[in-house]
């Protein structure tokens, strides 16, 4: 397909799987960046979004045992924790008001001691006392199994947890949706199909979600375009999705590492095709593909920022699930995240939990 068909194509969302998987075996990395960034100037100029976060994991025990997760813990171990509602609310206070923070994202393990009144309570004295943070929790692993344990239908869970103040519903989860895949990546049966489904529901009732795709394991091209199309499909259903991630999984102490299906981490090219083909894949129908420097660091942001990427995602303080895997994040202020897009001549746009401008720089 010449190049401008493609951009005409990828802006009307037609792209079919085969077509996504030709771009990732035959097309070269910068033909693949001159692309996406045709399509992202069509798609928001050049303007930049991020979003002042805070990231907070209330617990780590969970049950799923996931083979490329590091972060897990069964609850035997020295260091598995499950942060009180109190615990949590100190948490948020240490950063606040220093950082002006408008989105909390709060997810976990899927621990088994936790009850639907856990969550209830927490998001509702979240809310009572930082009203200006917008929650953006608790992955579809979560959800389901919450949705379980209180013999509800996600549908009527999602419901009780949107009025105790639950806003947004992060993609965590997503990885590859491939059943071979998930397969050696440790994921249980189905757990894709739970995926996408949590996800039309919420989008169905009108809660909106983001989405992402963990790459750099087992997978291969036909994989990564299967999942990029089943994102479409889904997005052009109800277009519940405010953005798209994909980040590049981290091998270090995971099970996948042990055993030695995946030794290293994918390199910038593979980050930087990967950014560039989801924006073309998604053209104007799923208009946000956010950089995911968390794992990669500043330069290969700003790198990602001109390949295809219009969102820089949040800042962080005190992540923990990265650093897991023994590779350190940093902290992120908003000023470095600010400084980092004018240094590439972007307008960086403060937004909130649900992509709505706060300020522009
Ligand atoms: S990825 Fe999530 S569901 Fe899987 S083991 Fe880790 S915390 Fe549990």
């Amino acid at each position: 397909m010449e190049s401008v068909d493609l951009v005409r194509s990828s802006l009307r969302g037609e792209l079919q799987t085969s077509d996504i998987q030709y771009l990732y075996d035959q097309v070269d990395t910068p033909t693949l960046s001159e692309i996406a960034a045709r399509i992202t100037e069509e798609v928001s100029g050049n303007r930049v979004s991020f979003v002042s976060n805070l990231i907070l994991n209330y617990t780590n025990i969970c049950n799923v045992r996931c083979n490329f997760c590091a972060f897990y813990r069964t609850g035997k171990e020295s260091d598995s924790y499950t942060f009180s509602i109190d615990r949590v609310l100190e948490e948020i206070e240490k950063y606040y008001d220093k950082y002006g923070i408008t989105q909390l994202l709060i997810q976990g393990g899927v621990n088994p001691s936790l009850d639907l009144d856990y969550y209830l309570s927490l998001f509702r004295r979240i809310k009572d006392e930082f009203p200006r943070i917008g929650i953006n929790g608790l992955s579809t692993s979560e959800i389901s199994f919450i949705a379980r344990k209180a013999r509800l239908s996600v549908e009527d869970l999602l419901k009780q947890l949107r009025s105790s103040g639950l806003e947004t519903i992060p993609g965590a989860g997503a990885e590859i949706f491939h059943k071979d895949v998930r397969k050696i990546l440790g994921r249980p049966p189905g757990s894709e199909l739970e995926w996408l489904s949590v996800m039309e529901t919420a989008h169905r009732i009108g809660i909106k979600t983001t989405s992402t795709m963990m790459f750099g394991h087992v997978e291969n091209s036909y994989h990564r375009a299967d999942h990029l199309f089943r994102i479409l499909e889904l997005q052009k259903k109800y277009h519940g999705f405010l953005s798209f991630t994909p980040w590049n999984f981290e091998p270090g102490k995971t099970k996948l590492e042990a055993q030695g299906l995946t030794k290293y981490r994918s390199g910038g090219d593979d980050v930087i095709r990967n950014i560039a083909i989801s924006r073309i894949a998604f053209g104007k129908e799923l208009p946000v593909v956010q950089s995911s420097w968390l794992t990669n660091g500043i330069q290969m942001g700003q790198l990602s920022i001109l390949s295809g990427a219009n969102d820089w995602g949040g800042t962080i303080y005190d992540e923990k699930v990265i650093p897991a895997t023994g590779k350190d994040v940093g902290n992120l202020a908003k000023d470095f995240i600010i400084n980092a897009l004018k240094d590439i001549g972007k307008i960086p746009v403060e937004r909130d939990n649900l992509y709505r401008t706060v300020k522009v720089y």
